[in-house]
């Protein structure tokens, strides 16, 4: 059902983001009906990070990308509100302090990737090294123009191994951008939300665009698809992540649970045979 809702970037293909409205609204979601309906699948993520920690066979990765006021932020908040905070990591991306910067651009990444049980939510990701970094030019052009192509391997090894990888790009206009920082110079509530350099980062709004459509077009795989989500409107843009996150992660749910009942038959047996051999008395 989620594939309506947003759009997943099939492998290969050559993304315009001028094609992608980011006010697109699924009539099957309904504004009034949107607290409740973020709610029921906020219980079900809930319910399938509890299987899917104790199979312990796999670990799921978001990836949340966007430009400034996407709405990253607002998005960890409101789908994962429901959620044990046990299940899951989040960390959030900045400039690279000196010892991360030291290293390889994926060094810092590769250090806290979600292990099996876990659900891992980065908040920007390896992508500003081919995202900001490209627009400022931080690095020569040969340099992370290779790097879509050290992610995509990156990326490979990561699923190879048990993760499940979604990666979700929050797709707003230049005009909803412009009103949201407006709204945090305008309410006083909102001021502490401002950061300066927003300012200065929005002037490079179409050097952004383009990054991003080839970060999209290059590294959308089988194994760690990109879907770009209309992110003009806040509600709708989170009940698309939620319901994506739920599609994805029923379709391991059959295997979850025969696993786990498969581990219960076998500590029942165990626990039989201590009791037969006469190793544990009473209960
Ligand atoms: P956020 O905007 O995510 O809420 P900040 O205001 O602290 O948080 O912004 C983090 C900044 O770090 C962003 O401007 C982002 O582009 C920058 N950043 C993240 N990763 C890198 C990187 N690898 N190289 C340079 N800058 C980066």
């Amino acid at each position: 059902m989620s594939d309506d809702l947003l759009w997943k970037v099939p492998e290969g293909e050559h993304v315009k983001l001028k094609k992608y409205d980011p006010g697109y609204v699924h009539p099957s979601f309904k504004h009034d009906e949107a607290d409740e309906a973020l709610a029921q699948l906020g219980r079900e993520i809930d319910e399938l990070q509890e299987l899917l920690s104790a199979a312990q066979h796999h670990s799921l990765l978001m990836v949340l990308q966007g430009m400034d006021t996407s709405g990253k932020d607002g998005t960890i908040r409101h789908v994962f509100s429901n959620m044990n905070p046990q299940g899951c990591s989040v960390t959030s991306f900045k400039v690279p302090t000196p010892e991360e910067a030291a290293h390889d651009f994926l060094w810092r990444i590769n250090n806290v990737t979600p292990p099996k049980g876990v659900i891992g939510v980065f908040n920007r990701s390896q992508y500003e090294d081919v995202l900001v970094v490209r627009v400022h030019n931080l690095v020569p052009e040969d340099v992370w123009q290779r790097r879509y192509k050290e992610i995509n391997h990156f990326e490979k090894r990561l699923a190879d191994n048990g993760t499940i990888i979604l990666k979700f790009f929050l797709h707003i206009s230049q005009d909803e951008q412009a009103e949201r920082l407006q709204a945090r110079v305008d309410e006083k509530d909102k001021a502490w939300k401002i950061s300066s350099s927003d300012f200065v980062e929005r002037q490079y709004w179409d050097d952004y665009q383009q990054a991003y459509e080839d970060a999209l077009s290059q590294c959308s795989t089988n194994e760690a698809p990109w879907y770009i989500v209309p992110a003009n409107h806040k509600w709708y843009r989170n009940l698309a992540i939620a319901q994506t996150l739920v599609d994805t992660m029923r379709k391991y749910k059959d295997e979850w649970k025969s696993d786990l009942e498969e581990r219960g038959r076998k500590e029942l047996e165990a626990l039989q045979q201590l009791r037969d051999s006469g190793k544990i008395k009473g209960l």
